[in-house]
């Protein structure tokens, strides 16, 4: 989608600080973290919510998990734990309407979430 941020970012028109890609998916870092760890793990595809999965992409939302558990494990927090979070529509606080999932770790955390 020609007027969506993270469509700009898998273009290069956009730079991001990207740790990790392949043909599915592209993860990158944050840009305004809130933990020690924030990466960003998002499909190349667009896709808007996770409203709107369907089946056929499930192919993308497994490699955007598994690319999240390699990253932890890349980056160090894996054994101590860490958070995958994909926030969806005004109420769950999503503000890019690009599915991504947040990638959270570097210290423990509470719970629930405000
Ligand atoms: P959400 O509230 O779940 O939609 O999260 C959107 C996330 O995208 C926020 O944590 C932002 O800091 C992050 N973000 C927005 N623009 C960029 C960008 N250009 N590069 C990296 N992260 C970004």
């Amino acid at each position: 989608m020609s007027d969506c941020i993270f469509c700009k970012i898998v273009a290069g028109e956009i730079k991001a600080d990207v740790v990790y890609e392949n043909e599915h998916v592209l993860a990158f870092r944050d840009i305004n973290p809130v933990m020690p760890q924030h990466l960003l793990i998002i499909p190349k595809q667009h896709i808007a919510t996770v409203n709107d999965l369907t089946p056929q992409h499930s192919e993308t939302v497994g490699q955007m998990y598994l690319a999240s558990a390699a990253l932890a494990k890349e980056l160090g927090f894996a054994e101590k734990g860490y958070r995958t979070v994909i926030n969806c529509n005004r109420d769950g606080g999503q503000l890019v309407f690009h599915l991504h999932l947040h990638l959270l770790g570097g210290r423990a955390m509470g719970w629930p979430p405000g």
